[in-house]
């Protein structure tokens, strides 16, 4: 610090001192980063990250991702796809027809169970002390297609 600045203050010009070149954390000069979201001052070279620009999952800037506000292409009832990063989530409804298998309610496709996932069905089913989902209210099937 030079001895004016010490006698009458330092002389800011936004974050540095125009006499003695000191910097404080206020009054940067920010330039965005390319590709990047954060931004540097020019005067000083502080750096300070900035929130993303989001569309829909990814940032526009920076390309970071995150798992939500997917922007969804439906492919079926129970399929869909994110337009942006390409991920699928399926919503099937499955429904128990026989032991090791269920059946969705919704677009008909089946599912066989692995042992493991029966055997923890087993164990589930048995631990419930009410088993309330009647068969007789399980909707229709639609028709097999082979
Ligand atoms: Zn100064
Ligand atoms: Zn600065
Ligand atoms: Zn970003
Ligand atoms: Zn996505
Ligand atoms: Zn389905």
């Amino acid at each position: 610090m030079g001895w004016i600045c010490k006698l009458l203050g330092h002389r800011w010009e936004g974050c540095r001192c125009a006499r003695c070149g000191a910097t404080r954390n206020e009054g940067h000069r920010w330039v965005e980063a390319e590709g990047r979201c954060e931004h540097t001052c020019e005067v000083c070279g502080a750096v300070e990250t900035v929130p993303c620009e989001w569309h829909h999952c990814r940032c526009k800037r920076c390309g970071a991702q995150r798992d939500s506000h997917h922007l969804w292409l439906v492919k079926s009832p129970c399929e869909k796809v994110c337009r942006i990063c390409g991920q699928e989530k399926e919503t099937h409804d499955w429904r128990h027809v026989d032991r090791g298998l269920d059946r969705c309610a919704v677009c008909g496709e089946t599912h066989r169970l692995t042992p493991e996932e029966i055997a923890r069905r087993d164990e589930e089913w048995a631990t419930t002390d009410e088993y309330t989902e009647g068969f007789d209210d399980v909707p229709d099937y639609p028709p097999e297609t082979d």
